[in-house]
């Protein structure tokens, strides 16, 4: 039996909600698998633990997590604590911590799910979006001076690092090499910032050189968000640095139907240290404790996570099981304008998977 150890970390808002639905959806794939078994452990790490103890995580968190194989991470952010604490004391610490500078970002409109772009399907709109997690414009460098004063000054300078672009590009280009269309967009602004920017695409340039069987294209990522609406079909694999990407990949999961579907991996890819896989949205406080958030980004991270386990069937057969609930239709939550609940959409994917057809 392969055994993996999966550190689960629901966090803030929505997370534990969505997080207590995909180890449902794994426990019900695992019985059904049996080739393999999650053994899961639950850190309470978040906001309510800040409350408690004056920190996100606890000091020596980072050392709880490195014997895991995965972190299945729900979300994080508090009304009552600065956004930039809960995020820098818990998701960025373990992104930062462990190395994890791919941040890929699958976006489909999945079978019997309605875009807000008029008649596309998944045909038109089947995308990963790699972004740089571990430096660039979140390097978290600058700083404050004359605080409160009218000459008050604020620097938030962007760092990029010959390595540090060079191995996300690279993974980028190694990623679209195993899809079928073979073709990477380099996201740029480098008419405007005309030092990091250039760097970044002189290095796409000679990255790319060892990728001849990959079609490459160049985009401002001002051109590229009307792109995305326009022509959609046009993308496959698209590589932006850590804010470029930030924002584009909102754009595509809202264009693929719902932020509640998008799923998130944070990779490292050398396998130094544990990668984190989440859902794509925050903490969602709206709709925190009302039952009915969407969980399907969550099921789809969850599948994101076995692919990495090396668990390709099973992922697969995960994703064959949202992909039955959403073609039937008769089960959304209120994001995809439906009544269901969470709990009705974790067991109709429940269902789908014991029924023993995906
Ligand atoms: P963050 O800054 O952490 O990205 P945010 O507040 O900007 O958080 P979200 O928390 O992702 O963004 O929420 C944005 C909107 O999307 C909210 O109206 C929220 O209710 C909705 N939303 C997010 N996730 C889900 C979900 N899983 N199901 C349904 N609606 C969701």
């Amino acid at each position: 039996m392969r055994t993996y150890k999966i550190a689960a970390i629901g966090a803030d808002g929505i997370g534990p909600e969505v997080i207590a639905a995909g180890l449902q959806v794994l426990e019900v794939l695992q019985q059904r698998e049996s080739g393999f078994k999650l053994e899961v452990e639950q850190f309470p790490w978040g906001s309510d633990y800040y409350h408690r103890h004056g920190v996100m995580m606890a000091e020596d968190g980072l050392d709880k997590l490195k014997g895991c194989d995965a972190i299945y991470f729900g979300a994080v952010g508090d009304k009552s604590i600065p956004d930039h604490i809960t995020l820098w004391g818990l998701r960025l610490r373990i992104c930062q911590g462990f190395d994890q500078y791919a941040n890929v970002r699958p976006a489909r409109i999945l079978p019997g799910i309605t875009s807000p772009l008029r008649d596309r399907t998944g045909d038109d709109l089947d995308w990963i979006i790699v972004r740089e997690n571990s430096e660039g414009e979140y390097s978290g460098n600058g700083g404050r001076v004359h605080r409160g004063l009218p000459e008050e000054v604020a620097t938030e300078t962007s760092v990029f690092t010959r390595t540090g672009v060079t191995r996300i590009i690279r993974y980028a280009f190694e990623l679209a090499r195993k899809r079928p269309r073979k073709h990477l967009t380099v996201v740029t602004k480098s008419n405007a910032q005309r030092h990091g920017m250039v760097m970044w695409d002189e290095i796409a340039a000679e990255v790319g050189q060892g990728f001849p069987d990959i079609t490459v294209d160049k985009e401002l990522v001002d051109a590229m968000t009307t792109r995305m609406v326009l022509k959609p079909g046009s993308i496959d694999v698209v590589v932006a640095t850590n804010l470029h990407a930030d924002i584009l990949s909102d754009l595509a999961v809202a264009l693929a139907g719902s932020i509640g579907i998008g799923p998130t991996a944070n990779l490292n890819p050398e396998r130094r240290f544990p990668s984190m896989f989440e859902p794509i949205h925050g903490s969602a406080f709206d709709i925190t404790g009302k039952g009915i958030a969407n969980p399907l980004g969550t099921f789809w991270t969850g599948a994101m996570m076995l692919e990495h386990l090396g668990e390709a069937d099973a992922a697969a057969r995960l994703m064959h099981a949202i992909e039955r609930v959403t073609a039937a239709g008769t089960c959304f939550t209120p994001d995809l304008g439906g009544t269901g609940t969470t709990k009705g959409v974790t067991e109709a994917v429940c269902d789908a998977l014991r029924s023993g057809n995906v």
